[in-house]
């Protein structure tokens, strides 16, 4: 007779059916969470690597609610976003060509990692949701985002290797130029919707880049190559030549907004984060996106500030230290070596170091989990550089590490009350509520940009039509491409106003 005990069904952890090298030719590797632009690079590069491969449909609202049925109710605004968005896709695979197509056509690949967020626990969200749906058998695989080389020993149907990883992280790279470029033209153009349709060829481009990608058979030769090629600078000079036929007008006075905030929710575009980027430009305001780039930086930089800590240092850690910071200066070379390529214009990554400095009064750089101290060290950066008249801090409901930052920054803001700073809650489903919290501030904004404009035209002791007339002898400052130095004001028009006037012996 069987025992109670026996009749216990023990938890099992997911793990999934194998995908085969054999399957890969007719299986499609789905991944998202990104821009759409870095998405198109990434299936690049898959398919440089002969996979099939395709983004997730970009996040809708929709996606909230179907997320919201089937994974724990206390699950972060990103992770519901994006189950939902997975389960959507799944659901409609199903009813068009039936649930063994569906699970035998299709993989996920998910970023992953440990740690104190909801981040270390996406797949057991899909997970949960997939079982819900009775597709407990669709395969899942995560990608470590700190392992460049996850390669098992025996190939299977996905190999995790340095080839996939680098080409990954190049394609992050460059989506993350492109889309600063995108960020710095489009609230300037003068032809409407040009920025847009350039963006889309320069993608589509790009894309064919990545796919051609050459290969090396060893991967220490693979790594070589991208830090030595000039393959995708070269690619990115074409792109500089697509930007160039771009006309704009800097002397339209705009508000500059620095984006912080959770990782997805500052990085996404669209209805997850009320589409907040188009709406602050629709406002008339000049929106700086947030680099993924940083936030490889930080990966790379932090085990610094933990080796450094041991005590008695001894060689081994020395060494390793001397590694790491030799990969720092190749990583942080190649973004420049990409900025370069579009004459500097995109903004440069901030220093590692000196947004833990800023940060470190308000949050002690150790406290991990979301965006950690990067969040107080940014806005901060942003403020004290004068890159921007304001931060809208992307905040996601029922996000631990994030309501932490923004503690902090009540006492940031104590301390630099001329910080104009918008904290918005992100639930997916409160707008209204969201936009005219940014609005008030967005206000304030404005204001400040118009005095910086003010204060600089007295400067130039010149009147706006003759900065007018200087700026039609030059016409290469009309150009999207063409670099405008920082003269100490965080909006263009008053930079720009600056710039002219010191052409004018010209
Ligand atoms: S940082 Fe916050 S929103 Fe992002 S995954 Fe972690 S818990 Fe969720």
């Amino acid at each position: 007779m069987a025992t109670a005990a026996s009749q216990v069904t023990h938890y099992t952890s997911y793990k999934a059916r194998p995908f085969t090298r054999e399957q890969r030719d007719k299986t499609t590797i789905l991944f998202g969470g990104l821009t759409w632009k870095h998405e198109r690079l990434v299936q690049g590069v898959f398919n440089n690597l002969n996979y099939n491969a395709r983004p997730l449909p970009n996040i809708a609202r929709a996606d909230l609610d179907a997320g919201k049925e089937l994974i724990d109710t206390g699950a972060c605004c990103p992770t519901i976003f994006t189950t939902g968005s997975l389960v959507n896709f799944l659901k409609n695979e199903v009813a068009v060509n039936g649930k063994q197509k569906t699970l035998d056509d299709y993989v996920f690949l998910t970023a992953g990692a440990c740690g104190p967020c909801r981040f270390g626990q996406y797949h057991e969200s899909y997970e949960m949701a997939l079982d819900g749906m009775g597709l407990k058998d669709f395969r899942l695989f995560l990608l470590a985002q700190d392992q460049l080389d996850q390669a098992p020993e025996k190939p299977g149907g996905l190999e995790i290797n340095m080839h996939l990883s680098l080409g990954i992280v190049w394609a992050i790279l460059v989506g993350d130029i492109l889309t600063d470029m995108e960020y710095l033209t489009r609230p300037y153009e003068v032809t409407p919707g040009q920025t847009d349709k350039v963006l889309q060829e320069s993608a589509d481009y790009l894309f064919e880049v990545f796919q051609k990608r050459p290969l090396r058979s060893n991967k220490y030769g693979m790594l070589a190559w991208h830090f030595i090629s000039s393959y995708f600078a070269d690619a990115l000079r074409v792109v500089r030549k697509k930007f160039d036929a771009i006309e704009v007008d800097r002397l339209q006075v705009k508000p500059k907004v620095k984006i912080t905030g959770e990782f997805w929710l500052q990085t996404h575009e669209g209805d997850g984060n009320y589409n907040i980027k188009r709406w602050l430009e629709s406002e008339g305001s000049e929106v700086m996106p947030p680099p993924v780039a940083v936030w490889l930086g930080y990966l790379l930089h932090t085990p610094l500030w933990r080796l450094s800590a041991k005590p008695n240092i001894d060689r081994k850690i020395r060494m390793k230290m001397a590694m790491i910071r030799g990969m720092e200066k190749l990583y942080n070379g190649t973004y420049n070596r990409f900025r370069k390529a579009l004459a500097y214009v995109p903004h440069e990554l901030p220093d590692q170091e000196e947004l833990k400095t800023l940060a470190s009064p308000f949050f002690h750089h150790e406290l991990r989990g979301g965006e950690g101290h990067m969040l107080i060290g940014k806005a901060l950066h942003a403020h004290l550089h004068k890159h921007a008249n304001m931060t809208c801090e992307l905040s996601p409901y029922s996000c631990m590490p994030n309501t932490m930052s923004q503690g902090a920054m009540a006492n940031v803001l104590g301390r630099h009350p001329d910080l104009l700073y918008a904290p918005i809650e992100i639930k997916g489903d409160a707008e209204v509520h969201a936009l005219s919290r940014c609005q008030m501030i967005l206000t304030e904004a404005k204001k400040r940009s118009q005095s910086e404009f003010v204060e600089a035209m007295a400067k130039t002791g010149l009147t706006l039509e003759k900065i007018r007339q200087i700026e039609e002898k030059n016409p290469k400052v009309k150009k999207a491409t063409y670099r405008i130095p920082h003269y100490g004001y965080a909006s263009t028009a008053a930079n720009y106003a600056l710039h002219l006037a010191s052409m004018r012996a010209n």
